[in-house]
Order: structure tokens, then C-alpha cells, then sequence
């Protein structure tokens, strides 16, 4: 395949450089050129899909073509000189139409390429037909207008060189015919008449030309089923005629002039009725042989390749394999376009495995789409011009194979994300554990002073006002000590604290784009974790400081009067009264502290429908390595009313009988302090 702006010398002979004179893309040993995608590239047809047109010039040796397409086109195919006169074109020639409109001249089609083909008498007769034939064949694969260069004293010379290079233009247009009925497009053969002197009309050299066509037609054998087919089925005619340039520049240049401004795309339903012969642009969309652009060159090479070596031409099999060999160039194409995008997104997210450094997920799944798009907008726009059947199992494969390498990003992502999830979670569950242990110890440390505490001093304002209203501290008059309401002001605590927890998660979530899934499976840990932790804390207390807190709680009654005043004992006090009152009264908040239950319902909260029911796809608790949780797990056995148990019967027997030994000895203690008082 040729390199992209690098020429290289092919055998002894440099090649242009600078494509000054075109690029010949046959040369004399019918060696094709591996440079026609440098120079498609170079003169930017090659971007321009079908947008482009293809002419060949055909003709005798040395009867002005060259000249007429310099002229024409503002190209520099070699000439031959007026004082040497050997022959100049070999091979075949290509350039592209140099005119821009702004020299002056007309404006033409885009991107015409023009094909100036060595005569046909420049070589030894043998070889001179073999090469006359096979550069027709090529010319008719891929060209939309043949131009015929004759003189014209040459017309109706029926036995001329002109009639016999047409009639192997037909022959092989048959040829080509038959491989391919159904979409062998016609062709315009166009006659420019050189050195036109103007004493016949022209469309009496038109009509003597088309007599001798017709002629020419029918003496050739057709193959069966075509033979009563006739030339006009497969070509149409135009014809120009221009004065001898020597003799009548002027009207030469006209002439050229006139001819140039037909080198436009035309439309045939144009033609007025009164019209004899259709004479607007001659670039008509049936002539087009609908190879893309991009494509060309490894058409015409394979087309040349079979011609050369004498193989059947078959170009419908030459189109199936042009357009499996530009889908899979551009499939890679596409890929290495796809690779340029992703890569760093694929690098930033290793970093982000590797090295926890921060990557918005958002953005990744972002970028791989736009990726994906990029990806198959190229491959959508160059390789949907070719064969339908291969484009769209193409796409289908480069679909899979993008899709693919997306999903590896997905996961990547999606393990990021469980990553980032589960860090975001041990923070706030931390949290919700410091926030637990601070206002949880402080309900139990109040206990102690027999004065509970407002929860809100100690979670902040985020406590509602009803919760707030409930820890007021007035007897009921039930009969049950005031520290009655202590587990509705610990779970309502607990529910703001995890409240708060929940909803910070859930924004801090949205950072990494998680999934409705992945936020509700995180919120339901959450809410397990936040109660495990509180039930932690819980049991802490009960197995350090609860004995302490009781004995405070005794000591604030036994030792505080109704007003707050410390009580001086003396010897005929009561003591054993306020003993007796202050004991039973803490005594009475053991079967209190032993259960969770709520003193607005006299029940256990609803702790299993707190935690709610476990989301989809979340793995099972014991593999977190989480304790099941009574009531709300199978598992473990245990029920809520386990789970709810502070302090099992047994320990508070023990309880009780530790808190009243401290109370007695506070009880003698005071006892003793009364009598010495009396003593002294
Ligand atoms: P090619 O071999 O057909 O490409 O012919 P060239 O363009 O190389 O021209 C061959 C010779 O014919 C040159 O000497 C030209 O100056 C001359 N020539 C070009 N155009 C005309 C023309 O319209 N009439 C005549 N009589 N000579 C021409
Ligand atoms: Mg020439």
C-alpha cells in the first residue's frame, strides 16, 4: 500500500515528487503504479467519497490530446514539442483538474480526474493492439466519459484507426457486460473533431460518425441473448468539433472555452424536446461507476492486475473484494481512532485501581461513549459507500469489538465504584459510631445524676422538636421512675444519627455515579452497620458502667432532697424511709435498661422494617462478616425479641443484687455518719 507523502524511486526511474506532471499510473512495461493513493491523498480526492469523476482521452498518436487537456484542465501532461515530434505519452496518464474557476476559465465539477492514455500507434502493431485493448478495458472499468480524439479528416474513414480502437472498446464493453448485467453503467463516448475547418457542419460529421458506429456495431459477433441489442443500450454520444489551433488560435481558444464549460454534472431531463442531441453537463449520475474514492486505487490495481495477466475481468468480484479490503482498512481505521480516545481514560482508571488516585466515573462513561460514537461515525461514513451486505456485517463486528472493549471499562469502573463505595461507607460508618458513642454514653451518664438529658445537646439541632419535647423530664404519675422514656430518646437519637449518615452517603454517592442499586444496597449496610454499632455500644455500657451509673442514680435520690439539697443526716432522721424509696426507685430502672422498648408504645421499635428488606443482588450479611441481627436475619436463630434483650434475666438478678450491696454500703455509711454526729 503507498505511504502517505513519502515517494519513493520505483526501479531506476524517480518518481515526481511533487506529482508536478500528474502520476503515471501505468507505465511502459504495464507495471502498475503503487503511488495512486499518494497522489489521490495529495490532490484530496481521496477524502471526497463519490464525489469525484473519471474521464480518459483516447486516440491516435500525436493528434493533440495532451495539448487539449493542458489546455482544458490547466494539467502538464508532456506534449510533444513542434520541433522534435517523437512520441511523448506512455503508458497512462492520470491528473487532476487543475482549474479552480478563479483563473478565469469555467467552473467544472469537483475533482475530475483526467486519464490521458498513450495512442494507439506508438508501439509495434501487435503489441500496440494488445495494449490498445487492454487500456480500453481499464479505461470502460472505471471511466464515466471516454473522449475520442479524431481529425477530422479522419471521419467516415470506416476502416480508420478510430473504428478499430471503438470497435474493441465495444467488444470489450460486451465482455464486461456479461459479468455484470445489473449494474454495468452506460458510458459517454464523446468525439472531440480536432482541426475542424468548418465546410461540413458539424452534425453532418455527427451523423457520418454514428452511421459508421452503428456499423461498427453490428459486425461484431454478440454473445447470445444480446444480439439484437443495440449501441445505444449501452452508450451515449456527444460530439465537439474545434478549429486547427495553429491556424485559428482565436477561435481555437474559444472553442476550448466552450468545450471546457461542459465538464459539469448534468441532468439528461434538462434536454428540451426541440434539442436534437443532449448538450449540458456531461457528467450524468448513471455514468459513475460508484467506486468510492478512497477505494480507487485498489480497484483500478486489482482491475489492471487481472487485465494484464489476461484474466477473465469480472468486476462485480473485484468490487466484493475492494469492499472487504477498505472495511477491514477502515475497521482499523476506526479501531486505532477508537484506541486514541480511550486510551487515556483506560489509563486514567488504572490509575485510579492502582493508586486510588480520584477519577469522576461520570466523565469515563462519558468519554467511552463519545469514544464509541467517534469510532463508528468514521467507519459509518467511509466504508458505508461500499457493497451493503459486507458494510453491515463489518459494522456489526466492529460494534462487538468496541462494545467489548467498553465492557472492560465498565467493570473497571464498576469496581472502582464498589471501591469508592465501600471507602465512602467505613467513613460514615465511623462516623455514625463517634456520634453513637457521644450521644448514646451521654443518655447513660445523665442517668447517674437522675436527671436525663435532652438528646439534643447531644446530636445538634438536626433532633426534631417531638423528640426533643419527650426527653422533658417530668414524672407521669405512672408510678415508673422519669427515666422511663430513656430507650425512645436513645433510638431516637440513633435514627437521626443514621438519618444524617444516610442522606450524606447518598449525595457523596452520587459523586461516582453509582447505580439506584448500588445506593440502595450501601444504604441498607449502612443502616445494619449503624445498629450493630449502637447495639455495641450498648452492651459496652451495660457491661462497664451501668453498675456506676445505677449507684449515682441511688446516691443522687438518697443523698439529694426534692430540691436539690444535699441532706445533712442526723440521728433520728428517717433514713431507712429515703433508703428504702431511693433503692426501689433504681431498682425499678433495671427491667427498664433490660429491654429496648419504647415507652410511647410499650414495644420494641420496628426494627425490621427500619432496616428494611435486603435489596437485590447484595450478598448475603454473613459475608461481610457482620453478625446476623435478630428478627431481621434467618440466620443465628435468634428472634427481635432476642435481639432486643439489653440484659438477660440473669444478669439482672446479678445486677440487682451488686446495686443493692453498693446501696447498703452508701445506706451504713450514712447510718454510721448520723450516729457519730450524735456522739460528738
Ligand atoms: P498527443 O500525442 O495526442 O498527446 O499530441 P500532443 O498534445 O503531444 O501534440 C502533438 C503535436 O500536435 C504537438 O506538436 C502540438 O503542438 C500539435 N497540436 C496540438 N493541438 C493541435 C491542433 O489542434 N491542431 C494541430 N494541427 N496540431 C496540434
Ligand atoms: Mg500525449
Amino acid at each position: 500500500m503507498a505511504m502517505n507523502g513519502h515517494f519513493v524511486s520505483v526501479g531506476d526511474e524517480p518518481v515526481a515528487k511533487d506529482f508536478e506532471h500528474g502520476i503515471q499510473v501505468i507505465d511502459d512495461d504495464k507495471t502498475f503504479t503503487p503511488h495512486l493513493n499518494d497522489y489521490l491523498q495529495k490532490t484530496d480526492v481521496y477524502k471526497a467519497g463519490f464525489n469525484y469523476h473519471l474521464i480518459s482521452v483516447f486516440g491516435a498518436q500525436s493528434t493533440g490530446k495532451s495539448t487539449l487537456l493542458n489546455l482544458l484542465f490547466n494539467t502538464r501532461f508532456s506534449v510533444m514539442s513542434d520541433t522534435e515530434r517523437r512520441q511523448t505519452t506512455k503508458g497512462v496518464w492520470m491528473s487532476k483538474n487543475k482549474r479552480t474557476g478563479e483563473d478565469g476559465g469555467s467552473v467544472m465539477a469537483d475533482n475530475i480526474l483526467v486519464m490521458d492514455v498513450e495512442g494507439s500507434d506508438g508501439r509495434e502493431r501487435w503489441e500496440d493492439q494488445d495494449f490498445e485493448r487492454k487500456s480500453a478495458l481499464f479505461a470502460l472499468a472505471t471511466s464515466e466519459v471516454l473522449i475520442i480524439n479524431i481529425w477530422e479528416h479522419q471521419v467516415g474513414l470506416y476502416h480508420g484507426a478510430n473504428m478499430v480502437l471503438l470497435r474493441t472498446v465495444f467488444d470489450v464493453n460486451l465482455e464486461l457486460f456479461l459479468k455484470d448485467r445489473h449494474s454495468n453503467p452506460r458510458s459517454l463516448i464523446f468525439f472531440v473533431i480536432r482541426d475542424f475547418i468548418g465546410n461540413t457542419p458539424l452534425s453532418n460529421l455527427r451523423n457520418t460518425i454514428v452511421q459508421d458506429l452503428h456499423k461498427t456495431w453490428s459486425s461484431i459477433s454478440k454473445p447470445p441473448g444480446l444480439e439484437t441489442s443495440s449501441i445505444d443500450d449501452f452508450f451515449d454520444f456527444g460530439f465537439a468539433a474545434l478549429p486547427h489551433k495553429i491556424l485559428q488560435p482565436d477561435k481555437f481558444t474559444a472553442e476550448v472555452e466552450n468545450l471546457g464549460r461542459r465538464f459539469v454534472v448534468g441532468d439528461r431531463s434538462k434536454t428540451t424536446a426541440s434539442e436534437q442531441e443532449y448538450t449540458g453537463g456531461i457528467f450524468l449520475p448513471e455514468y459513475h461507476r460508484r467506486i468510492p474514492a478512497d477505494g480507487f486505487s485498489i480497484y483500478a490495481e486489482g482491475v489492471w492486475d487481472q487485465i494484464v495477466n489476461n484474466k477473465d475481468l469480472n468486476l462485480p468480484s473485484q468490487q466484493e473484494a475492494l469492499s472487504r479490503a477498505r472495511c477491514d482498512e477502515i475497521t482499523i481505521e476506526a479501531i486505532e481512532l477508537f484506541d486514541e480516545k480511550i486510551a487515556p481514560i483506560e489509563q486514567q482508571l488504572n490509575d485510579a485501581l492502582k493508586s486510588g488516585k480520584p477519577v469522576t466515573l461520570s466523565d469515563v462513561a462519558e468519554a467511552g461513549a463519545a469514544a464509541r460514537v467517534v469510532c463508528l461515525t468514521l467507519f459509518k461514513t467511509q466504508a458505508s459507500r461500499y457493497q451493503k451486505s459486507i458494510y453491515v456485517r463489518k459494522l456489526a463486528e466492529l460494534e462487538k469489538a468496541v462494545d467489548k472493549r467498553l465492557k472492560d471499562l465498565d467493570e473497571d469502573c464498576a469496581r472502582l465504584r464498589k471501591e469508592e463505595m465501600r471507602r465512602l461507607a467505613t467513613i460514615i460508618e465511623r462516623g455514625v459510631k463517634l456520634r453513637l458513642d457521644d450521644a448514646v454514653g451521654l443518655v447513660f451518664n445523665n442517668l447517674g445524676s437522675g436527671r436525663t438529658i435532652s438528646t439534643g445537646d447531644a446530636i445538634g439541632s438536626a433532633v426534631p422538636e417531638s423528640a426533643t419535647n419527650a426527653t422533658s423530664d417530668s414524672a407521669t404519675g405512672s408510678g415508673l421512675p422519669s427515666e422511663k422514656d430513656l430507650w425512645d430518646r436513645i433510638w431516637s437519637t440513633f435514627v437521626t444519627v443514621s438519618d444524617d449518615a444516610q442522606s450524606r452517603f447518598k449525595v457523596q454517592s452520587k459523586n461516582f455515579d453509582a447505580s439506584e442499586e448500588e445506593v440502595a444496597a450501601g444504604l441498607w449496610r449502612l443502616r445494619r452497620k449503624s445498629w450493630i454499632a449502637l447495639r455495641e455500644k450498648i452492651e459496652e455500657i451495660m457491661k462497664g458502667s451501668i453498675l456506676p451509673k445505677l449507684e449515682e442514680n441511688f446516691k443522687h435520690k438518697f443523698r439529694y432532697d426534692d430540691a436539690g439539697v444535699p441532706r445533712i443526716w442526723r440521728a433520728n432522721d428517717d433514713i431507712e424511709g429515703v433508703y428504702t424509696r431511693a433503692r426501689d426507685y433504681t431498682l425499678a430502672l433495671i427491667p427498664i435498661l433490660a429491654r429496648f422498648r419504647l415507652a410511647s408504645t410499650y414495644a420494641s421499635p420496628d426494627l425490621v422494617a427500619w432496616i428494611g428488606e435486603q435489596p437485590a443482588g447484595v450478598l448475603p450479611e454473613g459475608e461481610d462478616g457482620l453478625p446476623p441481627i435478630g428478627g431481621v436475619d434467618l440466620e443465628g436463630g435468634k428472634t427481635l425479641e432476642d435481639e432486643m434483650t439489653v440484659l438477660s434475666e440473669g444478669k439482672r438478678q446479678d445486677l440487682a443484687i451488686r446495686f443493692k450491696q453498693a446501696a447498703d454500703d452508701v445506706y451504713f455509711e450514712a447510718k454510721r455518719g448520723a450516729l457519730g454526729g450524735i456522739t460528738q
